[in-house]
């Protein structure tokens, strides 16, 4: 016989959750989750009555779990989605875009939609083929998370919106600080914490409102909810092994042999950063002599400039589209 629920003891369990040692019924594992997530964006001050939020929607299990919940905690009028297709073969990204554009209007969420392309002038394929035909040899995954991040600050910040939320999970979140301690990147390791300041005044201050579920449970989450899954993978996931891909194999193998692990290191940094992270600056960074935005001491271009000219690309369009009237109005 299935056991009962170890919260409301009334329904029959759907899911073991290890890290509390708990079974839970539907409902209470969708209301464990949100409140949760609820709990985090306030512990953080993530949100602040008012403020208008760029959310970066990829399609994934992860973006809906997030549309989801705040829309459910923020006025959702405040809210507006940026999709951004990568162009790679065979990934069915536009499908999956409709499809979350769809679900976003039903709560009430614009959601605008570009591409890699679109910005750039070259897809993400076409960008890769070409660095490769040049003999620059930095992961698919490079190009891409540079672009994307990108992309999603440059729309807040013609969109006017005080912050972007992406749906990064704890899985995420724990391999990003272990590969950063793996690299001695300390700044780096400071930059993660929710209370430190974007790097410089170029940058919309971004938010992640998942950063304590585990991924499992955005996946539950989302076929409990019903939401479409993601059917193809992106032809790349695999190709290039990095550390982060063996550090997320060790973070997996440690979870299940100690559940919790991961939410613990999380824990822990949260509480033993917070101090120097609060101290960071939000610093007046150079900028690119290309495009003009942000880059680091000592660089002539920005770290996007700099690998699209690697890849023979020397001229990047860098479009944006118009804000949805709505954004125009309310930040009227
Ligand atoms: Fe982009 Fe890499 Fe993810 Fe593919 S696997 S979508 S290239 S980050
Ligand atoms: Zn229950
Ligand atoms: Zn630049």
């Amino acid at each position: 016989m299935a056991a009962m629920c170890s919260v409301c003891g009334l329904r029959k369990a759907i899911v073991y959750q290890p890290h509390t040692g708990r079974a839970l019924c539907r409902e209470c594992f969708i209301e464990d989750v949100r409140s949760r997530v609820k709990r985090e964006v306030e512990r953080w001050k993530m949100l602040e009555p008012g403020d208008k939020v760029l959310l970066g929607l990829s399609g994934g299990k992860d973006s809906y779990v997030m549309l989801d919940i705040l829309a459910g905690i923020h006025d959702p009028s405040k809210l507006v989605g940026v999709s951004i297709i990568e162009g790679i073969p065979g990934y069915n990204r536009e499908e999956d875009i409709v499809k979350i554009r769809r679900h976003a209007r039903d709560l009430g969420v614009d959601v605008v939609v570009t591409s890699i392309r679109e910005y750039t002038g070259y897809s993400l394929y076409e960008i890769v083929q070409r660095a490769r035909a040049r003999g620059v040899k930095h992961s698919p995954c490079t190009y891409c998370g540079i672009s994307r991040r990108r992309i999603l600050n440059a729309y807040a910040r013609m969109y006017g919106v005080d912050k972007t939320a992406t749906a990064h999970n704890l899985d995420d979140e724990a391999q990003t600080a272990v590969v950063n301690m793996l690299r001695g990147d300390i700044i780096g390791l400071l930059r993660q914490h929710p209370l430190s300041p974007p790097m410089s005044t170029g940058i919309v201050p971004r938010i992640k409102p998942l950063r304590k579920i585990y991924e499992w449970e955005t996946a539950v989450y989302a076929v409990q909810m019903g939401y479409p899954l993601q059917e193809t993978e992106c032809m790349f996931i695999n190709r290039f092994p990095t550390l982060r891909a063996v550090v997320r194999e060790e973070l997996y193998r440690l979870e299940e042999e100690s559940p919790g692990s991961l939410l613990r290191l999380l824990e822990s940094l949260d509480e033993a950063l917070e101090d120097h992270a609060k101290r960071l600056s939000r610093e007046e960074l150079p900028r690119c002599a290309k495009c003009g935005e942000p880059t680091s001491y000592n660089r002539r271009l920005c770290k996007l400039c700099e690998i699209l000219e690697e890849a023979g690309v020397e001229k990047p369009i860098y479009s944006i589209k118009q804000p949805p009237i709505f954004l125009t109005r309310t930040s009227a």
